[in-house]
């Protein structure tokens, strides 16, 4: 039996069986690369789920991450924490301007954005104006309010009750979101592009729109960058590619660059429906996870990895596009930046396995579409290499 063969029965017998995991170890990461248990090589385009924006090991984040265990790991949110501010403050420079809270994850970070639209439509209007309108196709999360946020019934079925007060409605369709926003909502919860529903990028007058709309109807626009945001999408955040401002803002996946990390982002006068004791996390934002965070950002600004993932990505597209218009059963190429996708007419898993066998790491969105989201560091070489594993992964199905 192999090492990764033994590891495998060892995972199957002690961990909660919530993961159809690949039958591969990662062992050791470096730059866009991971080794695995048997000493097999992979080119990383799954980049730990749009986490691992500088890559494995990026010097800067090692460093930083020797510093910091030297000198203060965690202290309670009773204390003041100075990376933590210096943080909060290069966030909200960055974007537009609002208070943070911090927490360990995307689903958190939701969570904390649900409970404060709801807090503060309670303080400003009335406690029956708590509905939150949300998007068929989204994903938000696995915490009970996040599932329930999640428009896609394979997350929340078996778990009922689920919450209430939230309402589902088509993305991308203004005319929906004019019709279900009423005197009981609170806020719109939308992914700026949808990620894990199939990289669906929206018309370009709808975020606008919704924006304009929430802005008329004094209901909060909520949008969760937590795939999107960190430069993904060849902005630092995606809303800046139409110009529009949300109120409120979630981020995680890629803010930690690997740690666990996630931040809810408020203008000013909603952030401040949150007082002393309102809402809280252990871990959210302490010393550690805060000073790599701050180390991530200020790389992604200082090697303006923001334009780097755009130019890679317009150029990793049209090699997509390329191999769109050679195999009838990909109906598409799409994505913006980094946060890329082949829609296919066939089941995507099994082209995902041959990859990994042939030593290139990607990930399914949806039963049919297989998405790429290396780190933000990758050169055209990668690219190359990715699309040279793809197309022979491809020419592979029966036509
Ligand atoms: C991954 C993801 C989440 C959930 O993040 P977790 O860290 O897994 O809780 C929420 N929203 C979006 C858009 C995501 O892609």
């Amino acid at each position: 039996m192999s090492a990764t063969d033994e590891l495998m029965a060892q995972a199957a017998r002690y961990l909660a069986n919530t993961y159809a995991r690949f039958p591969i170890a990662p062992v050791k990461g470096s730059g866009v690369r991971v080794w695995d248990a048997e000493g097999k090589t992979y080119l990383d385009f799954a980049a730990g789920i749009a986490v691992d924006v500088l890559g494995h090991c990026h010097p800067k984040v090692v460093e930083a991450i020797r510093a910091q265990s030297e000198t203060l790991l965690h202290v309670s949110n009773l204390y003041v924490i100075e990376p933590q501010v210096r943080l909060a403050r290069a966030l909200s420079e960055q974007s537009f301007g609002g208070k943070v809270f911090f927490c360990n994850s995307g689903a958190e970070a939701n969570e904390a954005a649900i409970k404060l639209a709801r807090r503060y439509a309670t303080a400003r209007w009335s406690s029956d104006r708590h509905e939150i309108v949300c998007m068929r196709d989204s994903f938000h999360g696995r915490t009970m309010a996040t599932v329930t946020a999640t428009g896609q019934p394979k997350y929340s079925q078996g778990f009922e009750p689920l919450l209430p007060g939230f309402k589902h409605i088509p993305f991308n369709d203004l005319a929906a979101a004019e019709r279900a926003i009423d005197s009981r909502t609170c806020a719109v919860l939308v992914e700026p592009i949808q990620g894990e529903g199939g990289v669906r990028i929206p018309d370009d007058g709808y975020l606008p729109g919704l924006r304009q709309l929430c802005s008329e109807r004094e209901v909060l626009l909520m949008l969760d960058e937590v795939q999107t945001g960190m430069g993904r999408t060849g902005r630092l955040f995606a809303y800046e590619h139409w110009s529009i401002q949300p109120d409120v803002m979630t981020l995680a996946k890629g803010l930690g660059g690997g740690l666990p990390i996630g931040a809810m982002i408020a203008k000013e006068t909603v952030a401040d429906a949150f007082v002393p004791g309102s809402h809280a996390s252990t871990f959210g934002g302490n010393p550690f996870v805060t000073t790599v965070a701050l180390t991530v950002l200020t790389e992604i600004l200082d090697a303006r990895l923001s334009d780097r993932a755009a130019k890679i990505g317009a150029y990793f597209l049209e090699r997509l596009r390329q191999l769109a218009t050679r195999y009838p059963f990909v109906k598409e190429a799409r994505g913006r930046g980094l946060m890329l996708a082949l829609e296919l007419s066939v089941p995507a898993k099994p082209i995902v396995n041959r990859c990994l066998e042939r030593g290139l790491l990607i990930l399914i969105a949806g039963d049919q579409v297989l998405r790429f989201v290396p780190p933000l560091i990758i050169g055209e070489a990668e690219v190359d290499e990715a699309i040279h594993i793809l197309d022979l992964t491809l020419a592979e199905e029966p036509r």
